[in-house]
């Protein structure tokens, strides 16, 4: 086709050589974004709350069985520790040890912002962009955050803004694909029970799925059933997890819409870019995406371009909260709300409430995994715990909690 638009052009001459050029003006236009620019370049970061210089003088990583430790310490003495998301980070932390943490010693953490895209083009590391660069990166920047909020005796949050949500209601998810709508509706009744959360999200689709349902027909039955098994006073979101093309997605989008559910997550998958501006220009309901997403980018091309209305970086897949504040901050400039994704394992519903805390635009709901049990900490401001469906946000310096230092003790460094 292009090679005959170029015989063409050159045929007719400059009336068809003018319109090749009014398609590529339009492509421009679609790039450029001086709004969203100028929001990307304003520091995340509170510096202002450290006058002296934090140099790193170690970065270590500890594991035990399939917990993995980051600690950080500064040349005088503060020490921060994360741990990571480790579902991901067992198969990535090749990354971290030969990517990461050499770029990182001896540098002022205060310059963490600025290091964050150097580090990105330190050994090529964009080539790497996803979870294999982001979850590692991520994994030391919650370190290097515990540790700069212990310097200012400030929570992770008010480093990355203003603290605008103490305390987070959340919605319960779940995922009963492959069950059938009537065993599904009745999973969802006992776990919204347990939590008496105010919204919900459930899974409709195949995953990915090229059109199919697990079992077939399951997505319409359940779509209304959940509205009539909750009533119309319910939050109800349902995600599909990329499972369908654009036309499917406007189909089931159109029973979505009837049932009055209140955001539509994944019509297509995620790199679909132009099928998902297609769905939601096509759509009411709000649609929602952004946990795979690995770019800024992509982000700002989402969002300049109202391909989505709610956005959802995951703190851990996108490599970081001050990215992910870019990300939110985005989307509040042109009226959108953020609703961050939470992936499992280790702390990450910790991050992730001290990420919106500090989140203006943050939705009404976040999304609930319950708790995981199996690292011991103390928090003395608050009991982690969903109370009516509402979580309050820890308040102490850092992380906010005390991990049990007998737990940090049966951890061995892990090297290259
Ligand atoms: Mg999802």
């Amino acid at each position: 086709m292009l090679r005959r638009n170029f015989i063409q052009a050159s045929i007719i001459g400059t009336g068809a050589a003018a319109m090749g050029c009014i398609d590529r003006r339009k492509k421009e236009d679609l790039a450029s974004n001086p709004d969203l620019d100028k929001v990307l370049a304003e520091p995340v970061l509170k510096r202002s709350y450290f006058p002296d210089e934090v140099i790193i003088q170690s970065i270590e990583l500890l594991r035990y069985q399939e917990n993995f430790i980051c600690r950080v310490r500064s040349t005088d003495g503060a020490e921060g520790i994360a741990v990571s998301n480790n579902m991901q980070f067992r198969y990535l932390y090749p990354i971290f040890l030969g990517r990461l943490q050499p770029f990182f010693i001896g540098k002022d953490a205060r310059d963490l912002e600025q290091l964050l895209e150097e580090v990105y083009v330190y050994k090529s590391n964009y080539k790497l962009q996803s979870l294999a660069l982001w979850v590692p990166l991520a994994t030391l920047e919650f370190a290097m955050l515990d540790l700069l909020g212990k310097i200012a005796s400030k929570p992770m949050g008010a480093l990355i803004g203003d603290i605008h949500h103490k305390r987070i209601a959340v919605y319960q998810a779940n995922n009963f694909r492959g069950k059938t709508a009537e065993e599904s509706i009745e999973g969802i009744k006992r776990q919204v029970a347990e939590t008496k959360a105010q919204a919900l999200k459930f899974k409709i689709g195949g995953r990915m799925s090229k059109n199919q349902d697990y079992p077939p027909g399951r997505s319409e039955a359940l779509i209304p059933l959940v509205r009539k098994t909750f009533g119309d006073d319910m939050t109800i979101y349902t995600d599909s997890n990329g499972s369908y093309d654009a036309a499917e997605a406007i189909r089931i989008g159109r029973l979505i819409e009837e049932y009055k559910l209140d955001f539509y997550e994944e019509p297509v998958p995620f790199d679909w870019y132009e099928e998902t501006k297609e769905v939601t220009d096509a759509l009411l309901v709000p649609i929602a995406g952004g946990e795979q997403e690995p770019s800024m980018r992509n982000f700002r091309w989402l969002i300049g371009n109202d391909a989505l209305d709610i956005v959802q970086p995951d703190i851990f897949y996108f490599g970081g909260m001050i990215r992910a504040m870019r990300v939110a901050r985005m989307a509040a400039s042109k009226g959108k709300t953020c609703v961050p994704h939470i992936s499992g394992s280790g702390l990450g519903y910790l991050y992730m409430m001290h990420f919106v805390s500090a989140v203006e635009n943050a939705g009404p709901y976040h999304e609930f995994k319950g708790f995981n049990m199996d690292i011991p900490l103390h928090c003395e401001t608050s009991s982690l715990s969903s109370d009516e469906g509402v979580v309050t946000v820890p308040t102490g310096a850092g992380l906010g909690v005390t991990i049990d230092p007998g737990f940090i003790k049966k951890h061995s460094i892990v090297n290259l």
